[in-house]
């Protein structure tokens, strides 16, 4: 049962970028389900959706047009992890167009799980400037952001998870961080167990304001508690409050080995779309959620 389940971050997503998120995310699908379809593995199609949502400059908070820091400069963290508990993970990378295939190369050809800075950046074969990951537009939100005051905002950061014919699961996820944040922060996304996390049964994804799920092993806690046999929406609805009660909001997805999909979140809006050939045929959804709903697809 060929499944992809990905989102494109929980948090405010204007409305005159609406568009631009649901054709950033109908493309990524589209991406990821024909590694699938090409005879690729869950990896293979969590690194090519959440690769495709990195590259596209009108939306996503991720490698090309990430929220800068507070200092104007582009910081990405990022991590991929498999079923049988490999996982590989970069952050605080300044130069690397597409972090997710960075983590997964750590993931592949490294004895580590997580490098960050210049480090994790001796890894990557073609580094790029970083005036060229930051766009107009995420400078506009910058002087936005600088103008109005106040913490650093969650926004848009993108995910995959993916089950393969093989019954092989795979997560990933890519950030440029929060807008405004300090210089070397990092987030839930890089962290296995926080933002990202596989194992035999389940693959998560986070996205919200990262602090809040690093502090409450938001994915692993999912797991624990899916493994546990707790309901799939009472199990997302408890993370949800952890995070709340930790200072935090946001969403996830996981996707289940029996091909379950989840997703939910408690922001205004949370951008998703998944896609699945089961014995009934094919399924998929693509939205900009905007009520907050846990869904539970058996
Ligand atoms: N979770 C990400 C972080 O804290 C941000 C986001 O999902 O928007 O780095």
């Amino acid at each position: 049962m060929a499944t992809l389940l990905i989102h494109g971050g929980a948090g405010r997503i204007r409305e005159d970028r609406r568009a631009a998120y649901e054709a950033g995310l109908a493309a990524a699908l589209d991406a990821g389900f024909a590694a699938l379809e090409a005879g690729g593995d869950a990896t293979d199609a969590v690194t090519a959706a959440v690769r495709r949502m990195e590259d596209d400059p009108h939306a996503f908070n991720a490698g090309t047009g990430s929220a800068p820091t507070s200092a104007g400069t582009v910081e990405c963290d990022a991590a991929v992890m498999r079923s049988d508990g490999a996982a590989g993970a970069v952050a605080c990378v300044a130069h690397v167009r597409n972090p997710v295939t960075l983590a997964r190369r750590i993931l592949e050809e490294s004895n580590h799980v997580l490098l960050v800075g210049p480090g994790a950046e001796a890894w990557e074969p073609a580094p790029v400037a970083n005036e060229t990951l930051l766009t107009d537009a995420a400078r506009a939100d910058l002087e936005r952001w600088r103008a109005r005051g106040g913490d650093p905002e969650a926004s848009a950061t993108c995910g995959a998870v993916a089950l393969d014919d093989a019954g092989r699961l795979a997560a990933a996820t890519s950030t440029g961080g929060v807008l405004g944040q300090h210089p070397g922060r990092v987030g839930d996304a890089p962290i296995p167990g926080a933002g990202t996390w596989a194992d035999e049964r389940v693959a998560v994804s986070c996205t919200g304001k990262g602090e809040a799920f690093l502090t409450t092993a938001a994915g692993r806690a999912l797991a624990c508690d899916l493994a546990a046999d707790v309901p799939p929406d009472d199990a997302v609805r408890a993370r949800l409050a952890a995070v709340r009660a930790a200072g935090g909001e946001g969403g996830l997805i996981a996707l289940q080995r029996d091909g379950t999909v989840v997703h939910g979140f408690d922001t205004p809006q949370m951008a998703f779309a998944w896609r699945r050939d089961g014995p009934d045929g094919r399924e998929e959804a693509c939205a900009v959620g905007q009520d907050g709903a846990v869904v539970v697809r058996p």
